[in-house]
């Protein structure tokens, strides 16, 4: 594959699950990626060795960090904001602090990372957000909170879209359904439940929302912008 030949890439949370899928293609498309992690280093040296890719520690919770790896990285032809952690339960007895650092992880991160990137990015470059089908609904109860990270993705790349459109610049969110990670296992507990919703029912495999995003920053997506890039087997529908 030659689809991403000579682009510079960052994807942020790229040690595991939907992340490391995404570094393999764009690796296997032909790009320079970079990548960053915050607690799996070992995980994170593995996907390093195995495709060349560049491990670097950030933690997406630290916005001073998370802004200098990007301004580090100098001019991107494409950002993949993957980075995102799940906090479901009882919203009357979820602990506050663990929900404010979803909020700073899933929210604030990708709004300031993707401002950041833009900043430094070549004119007709990619931001690609991965948001999630619970963005657009929550068939269950407990998650209203992470609903509510990834709901706000929606409206950040309509307006971020509007931004950087004079400079060829795209913004969209990828919205996966069940995809099998740590964080969503194909054989989880909740996995029968997620079927039974689902039109096509399985869980994605992370090889299949990398191939989306791998779309989007490639030579035939520089018309789609602003738009939410659902892929949830149904789950919606
Ligand atoms: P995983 O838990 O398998 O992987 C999460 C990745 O994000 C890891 O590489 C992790 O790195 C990284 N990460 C988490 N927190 C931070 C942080 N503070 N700073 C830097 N990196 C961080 O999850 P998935 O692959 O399933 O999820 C990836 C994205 O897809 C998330 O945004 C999630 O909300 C979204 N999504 C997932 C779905 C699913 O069913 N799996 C469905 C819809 C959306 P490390 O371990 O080093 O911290």
């Amino acid at each position: 594959m030659t689809d991403l030949a000579g682009k510079t890439v960052l994807v942020l949370g790229g040690s595991r699950g939907i992340g490391a899928a995404i570094v393999r293609r764009f690796v296997a498309g032909g790009a320079h990626v970079g990548f960053t992690y915050a607690g799996s280093q070992a995980a994170a040296q593995a996907v390093a060795a195995e495709t060349g890719a560049e491990a670097i520690k950030a933690d997406s919770a630290d916005r001073d960090a998370l802004v200098a790896t990007i301004a580090a990285r100098g001019p991107l032809d494409a950002i993949v904001i993957n980075a995102g952690i799940a906090i479901m339960g009882d919203p009357l007895q979820t602990d506050a602090d663990a929900v404010d650092r979803m909020i700073d992880i899933n929210v604030r991160a990708p709004y300031h990372a993707a401002v950041e990137a833009a900043r430094q990015m070549n004119d007709g470059g990619r931001i690609i957000v991965i948001g999630s089908v619970n963005g657009d609904s929550m068939p269950f109860p407990g998650g209203a909170a992470y609903a509510m990270t990834k709901s706000a993705l929606q409206g950040m790349v309509r307006g971020l879209a509007r931004d950087f459109g004079a400079r060829g610049i795209t913004v969209n969110v990828i919205q996966p359904g069940p995809t099998d990670s740590h964080m969503n296992p194909a054989d989880g507990p909740m996995a029968a439940f997620m079927h039974s919703t689902m039109a096509i029912k399985r869980h994605a495999r992370a090889d299949e929302i990398a191939e989306y995003a791998a779309y989007l920053a490639g030579p035939h997506a520089g018309m789609i912008t602003g738009a939410l890039q659902t892929i949830d087997g149904g789950f919606g529908a």
